[in-house]
């Protein structure tokens, strides 16, 4: 439940608004000039906001589609993001959000067709050459979709383009608008995924890794792509047979022919985001591992990182081609 709404006067009366107005009948509503008179105010507390965030309701004004950072991507030559949110429902411990903003309340932008006209320059400017965006980097594509719809109408943009391809990259179990669409080629539902038990003391909020699998199975099975995320890898005790657990069962549960890709990036944090995150939990195991500093970010060891990623790319390597893998290294 949701308590508080904040909503930019300029889109008051925009349909959107009153889409999501709908939805919650009984929210405070409070008026204001722009969203970051309150997303951006100084002396916010994460941690005390995460357990009852408010939802800000905005217009985007510009900076729909980004250039994805160097080192992210699935194959294409050019990689572009667009965020249609700010923040995200679910509160995983390594959570990059955390260490971003110093607000836990959700904005949502409800002027999509602004992202869709960005969209359509970008593939404009980049004629020619394969190109694939991702939706979700600011949040979880997925989780607040009962409420936006936001990836229902980007979907029937992409319908257009089906060239391009676009990735959602999640840890919801969100199945519409999916299952009420036939499949389309290129889009990829990508879920993020560790072992069960790592994830059970990480994943807090998100859905188990249990059920995550068993929609990626459903989906899989009616036709869509699916993209497997082993991103961030957790190093710990165990950790072979956990990720070899995971990886064999989530491999028996895909038909193989809706497998688009599989990537690997490990933990790793720009040093000042570390440096937040760590303070809002000084006590996390997590982040008292064998960390080091490798060109500006904080990262386990490059012997553990390696090792761990080239174990998990060997064992998929049963079940997938080489080109299907892939590393993240941002
Ligand atoms: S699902 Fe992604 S965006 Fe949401 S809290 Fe977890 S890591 Fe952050």
């Amino acid at each position: 439940m949701i308590e508080t709404i904040y909503v930019e006067k300029a889109i008051k009366n925009h349909p959107r608004t009153k889409l999501i107005l709908e939805k919650f009948k009984k929210s405070r509503i409070i008026s204001i000039n722009k969203y970051g008179e309150i997303f951006n105010k100084r002396n916010q507390n994460f941690r005390i906001q995460k357990t009852n965030p408010c939802l800000i309701l905005a217009y985007k004004k510009d900076s729909f589609v980004l250039p994805a950072p160097k080192g992210f991507g699935i194959g294409s030559s050019n990689n572009f993001y667009f965020s249609h949110m700010y923040n995200c429902i679910y509160d995983c411990r390594y959570c990059f959000l955390q260490g971003m903003y110093s607000s836990a309340n959700y904005v949502v932008f409800v002027n999509f067709e602004d992202f869709d006209n960005a969209i359509k320059k970008t593939i404009k400017n980049n004629n020619g050459s394969k190109i694939t965006f991702f939706s979700g980097y600011d949040c979880d594509s997925l989780a607040l979709e009962n409420v936006t719809g936001f990836a229902k109408h980007i979907l029937s943009f992409f319908k257009t383009y089906s060239q391009i391809e676009i990735e959602f990259r999640t840890k919801s179990i969100q199945k519409e608008p999916f299952l009420s669409m036939k499949p389309m080629q290129n889009v990829i539902l990508a879920y993020s995924l560790m072992p069960e038990l790592m994830s059970n003391s990480l994943d807090n909020k998100a859905p188990s890794i249990s059920k995550r699998i068993r929609v990626i199975s459903e989906l899989a099975s009616k036709g869509w792509k699916i993209g497997l995320r082993f991103d961030p890898l957790i190093f710990g005790q165990n950790w072979k047979e956990l990720y070899r657990e995971l990886l064999e069962n989530i491999f028996k549960n895909i038909t193989p022919n809706n497998l688009h890709s599989v990537s690997f990036g490990s933990l790793r944090f720009p040093k000042k985001m570390f440096k937040n995150i760590f303070k809002l939990y000084p006590k996390e195991p997590l982040f008292t591992s064998p960390f080091s500093l490798n060109n500006k970010m904080i990262s386990y060891d490059i012997e553990i990182e390696e090792e761990m990623t080239s174990f998990c790319k060997n064992l998929s390597l049963k079940y997938i081609n080489e080109d299907q893998i892939f590393k993240c290294s941002i």
